[in-house]
């Protein structure tokens, strides 16, 4: 049997069972990572050292019967999460060569589990972006088709997960990191609610915005995955301290009564046809089973790619005024005088995409600037979230095309900054708002290649949307279909 196709709740019985250890497979995912990574690019470090003697202390405690719901799982690690000792990058030049010297919170939980550590993922640098282009450690590709991208930024996670290469995933979603390349890979991703996961460890990008979640192979291994990280953390201030449930409670199948709501405003054109019919089956699919739809309005919908656009540039200029050369990472050589080290390391350690986020977010924030721009932008936040919460009076959830298109081809939108910001149209609303979304696999498009549906939930209601498409997976076979990982079909 290939260990590595196997999920984690499936390795979870086996592995209580005793009929497979955590070395057995490891050893399975580190011989995938062998055969396929020079196809895909998921990792920009690998950890099999480290694997194996987490997966023979795993199988240790699973012996003495103490094993929990991750014990002994090998999982990958977007590469702006720190480990301790352990290079995190952030696909970054800056960062080539950082190592923290502690383990953010996540990575203590996932510890604390003795989960195995695959490696860490290649992302779009400083997770900006939406292709996983951007990282200085090259390109990822989707394992549907290697001509195209795996989407970004946690696009090393996504395929990471499609390709086999882990049994499941961390990655962070601060416009829809998590949900967008998951509609591309074919696999289940979850943004939570702004404070529900801790963000402490994870390399910031945009703080009002940034969240951490898991990508999977199915539902169940979403909702084991998220009760795993989630919780209240005093090293996060913005972290809530709200009871966890366990959500794998909430995959019942029953979504009987359940009202789901289609914003209208998301439904006006530019959406591909392939997507659209995936999307509406999946409405019908979800009436079948016993729930109602009706149209909502979010009225100011089309303001919130651009709110979005100045928003996380803004606070990502200001947290990437930490990289000066001093205290982390690349210095430049031979600078004359500080402001020339300052300029120098600051020209040759970022990329281009995060350049311009940090002249767009500086421009934004000047004084003269301030009012038009960043204060602008955060009223219009403020009548977004509105829309919503008058949406959620109305409905239990909110039903989206996570992405409007399937996965673009390597290179097709890296000249046009604006064309690769509007893939993330669906995708940023639930993080200006602070609401939790999944993206869940439902359908293929005549080229083969995989549709994302989108489903929004009220503030810590992950429950609700868990419960639903655990209902809707069970009823659709998208999610076992795997990719062949051949070469690009060029179309
Ligand atoms: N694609 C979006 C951006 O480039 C979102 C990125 C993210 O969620 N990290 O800003």
């Amino acid at each position: 049997m290939d260990l590595y196709r196997l999920k984690i709740h499936e390795l979870q019985e086996m592995l209580q069972r005793g009929e497979v250890s955590s070395r057995e497979v490891t050893e399975s995912v580190f011989r995938r990572i062998d055969d396929v990574e020079g196809k895909v690019g998921a990792f920009i470090t690998l950890m099999e050292d480290e694997g194996l003697e987490c997966a023979e202390l795993a199988d240790r405690r699973i012996e003495e019967g103490k094993q929990d719901g991750l014990t002994g799982i090998p999982l990958a690690i977007k590469d702006n999460m720190c480990m301790k000792g352990k290079r995190t990058t952030c696909g970054s030049k800056i960062l080539e060569s950082y190592k923290p010297p502690y383990d953010g919170t996540v990575i203590k939980s996932l510890g604390g589990h003795l989960s195995v550590p695959v490696g860490k993922t290649n992302m779009d640098e400083f997770a900006m972006g939406s292709s996983t282009e951007t990282s200085y450690f090259g390109i990822t590709r989707n394992p549907w088709d290697l001509g195209r991208i795996a989407g970004g930024s946690s696009g090393g996670s996504a395929s990471a997960v499609a390709a086999d290469e882990c049994i499941g995933a961390l990655g962070s979603d601060t416009g829809g990191s998590i949900r967008q390349p998951a509609a591309y890979c074919g696999v289940v991703g979850l943004k939570p609610t702004y404070g529900r996961v801790s963000r402490f460890g994870l390399v910031a990008f945009a703080s009002s915005l940034d969240q951490i979640g898991p990508l999977t192979k199915d539902v169940r291994d979403c909702a084991i995955l998220l009760t795993a990280i989630s919780g209240h953390d005093r090293l996060d201030s913005t972290s809530v301290d709200i009871a966890v449930e366990d959500y794998v409670n909430s995959l019942d199948g029953d979504i009987g009564g359940l009202r789901i709501g289609i914003p209208k405003e998301y439904f006006t054109g530019g959406i591909d046809p392939d997507v659209e019919k995936s999307v509406w089956d999946a409405v019908k699919g979800l009436e079948k089973l016993g729930a109602a739809y009706k149209e909502v309005s979010l009225s100011h919908s089309e303001y919130a790619l651009a709110a979005y656009y100045i928003i996380a540039p803004a606070e990502a200029s200001s947290n990437l005024a930490r990289y000066d050369g001093v205290k982390y990472g690349y210095r430049a050589s031979r600078p004359e005088g500080l402001i020339d080290m300052y300029a120098k390391t600051r020209s040759e350690g970022f990329g281009r995409e995060v350049k311009r986020r940090i002249m767009l977010g500086t421009y934004a924030l000047s004084a003269g600037y301030y009012d038009a721009y960043y204060k602008k932008a955060s009223q219009v936040r403020t009548l977004i979230a509105r829309d919503f919460d008058e949406a959620f009076k109305e409905c239990d959830l909110l039903l989206t095309p996570t992405v409007p298109a399937p996965a673009f081809k390597i290179g097709e939108k890296t000249g046009d900054p604006l064309q690769m910001y509007l893939t993330d149209i669906f995708t940023v609303p639930a993080n200006l708002v602070g609401v939790p979304g999944i993206s869940v696999p439902c359908g293929f498009s005549k080229d083969g290649l995989p549709i994302g549906l989108q489903l929004l939930g009220r503030h810590f209601d992950e429950a609700t949307i868990l419960r639903a498409a655990y209902a809707f997976e069970q009823h659709t076979d998208y999610h076992l279909r795997r990719p062949s990982l051949d070469a690009g079909r060029g179309k």
